[in-house]
């Protein structure tokens, strides 16, 4: 810890020492990064990874698909969101976007310069770059359909321009060719479609129905296994509105986990284990987390 905090002092961006990680999760729940670091420039990203050798670094977007333990993350946690964030429209119906945007502002961006189909990132709370990890998707489209290439950075802070062919992506999976994180991706849209704006209210009409929008959940927690959906499966399995603690299965999705306003993280955590061993008992399905659980109990 000592090291980090000499290290911090020497690079430019912002630090914070034992930030409390719930600030930052749309679950609202996590212990404290050791250091939480927010850098101004693609210049102290870079120094702060050389300088940081040897020293976990967790990368955040908008902490809508992780679960942080109670005990927080040692270590770094690094967050882009405040200044990787930019949007620019390129030849040949492309754009080339930064981490740190969200996806509806991707949507909306996509919506004004008529390309598309980008409706079906609306209703994603992510950033970018959580959407490049996640290959987060909806309505029949996934991210990583329109990516050409990445920007990424690597563990000695060194940046890399990478072709979609070099990273394996499947349903919620994508295998990187070594250890790096995003900083930006070129998205090649279709040539013919745009986005509407009357999509981007259909979509949102659509998840209004069926998810508990306005609480405080990480979205469906497990993913879709090969025949079924989770959601099906946890709701055959009486489990709605079932309750761990401050948590519990939203009676308008199963596939969501709601903080009732006094969930800890463990208690969520014991939750997704309950669920996971109903399923398995009435199903003979084993449920995998689509929700990332970082840090320490
Ligand atoms: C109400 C609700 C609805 C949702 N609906 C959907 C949906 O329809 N479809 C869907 O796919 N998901 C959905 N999600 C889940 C979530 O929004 C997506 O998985 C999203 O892509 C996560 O992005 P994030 O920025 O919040 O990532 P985070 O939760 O911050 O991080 C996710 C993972 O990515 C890593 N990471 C983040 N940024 C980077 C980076 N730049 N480089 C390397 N690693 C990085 C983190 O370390 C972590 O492991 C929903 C969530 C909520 C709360």
């Amino acid at each position: 810890m000592c090291i980090l905090i000499e290290i911090t002092k020497k690079i430019k961006g912002q630090s914070l020492f034992n930030e409390p990680l719930s600030k930052y999760t749309s679950w609202k729940v996590g212990g404290p990064a050791d250091i939480f670091f927010i850098p101004q420039s693609r210049n102290d990203l870079s120094d702060f990874l050389k300088s940081n050798h040897d020293k976990p670094i967790t990368w955040l977007g908008n902490g809508t698909n992780i679960l942080v333990r109670d005990g927080g993350i040692r270590g770094a946690v690094i967050a882009t969101k405040k200044f990787l964030n930019e949007i620019k429209k390129e030849e040949h119906n492309a754009c080339r976007v930064e981490v740190g945007a969200s996806c509806m502002d991707l949507a909306l961006f996509a919506e004004k310069n008529e390309l598309g189909p980008a409706a079906f990132f609306s209703g994603i709370p992510g950033s970018i770059g959580g959407a490049l990890v996640m290959n987060a998707g909806s309505f029949g489209h996934e991210t990583w359909d329109f990516v050409d290439s990445v920007e990424v950075i690597d563990e000695e802070g060194v940046i890399h321009n990478l072709n979609r062919k070099d990273f394996k992506v499947s349903y919620r999976t994508v295998k990187c060719p070594f250890p790096l994180w995003f900083v930006s991706c070129l998205m090649k849209f279709s040539e013919s479609e745009t986005t509407t704006k009357s999509e981007l209210k259909e979509y949102r009409d659509q998840r209004l129905k069926t998810q508990p929008l306005n609480e405080d959940t990480c979205g469906s927690v497990f993913k879709n296994p090969e025949k079924g959906h989770a959601g099906a499966l946890i709701e055959r399995a009486g489990l709605k509105g079932h309750r761990i603690g401050g948590c519990s299965i939203s009676n308008k999705h199963a596939n969501f986990i709601v903080n009732e306003g006094s969930a800890t993280s463990k208690n969520i955590e014991d939750l997704i284990k309950h669920v996971q061993k109903a399923v398995k008992k009435k199903h003979n399905i084993d449920l995998e987390t689509e929700v990332r659980i970082l840090g320490e109990d």
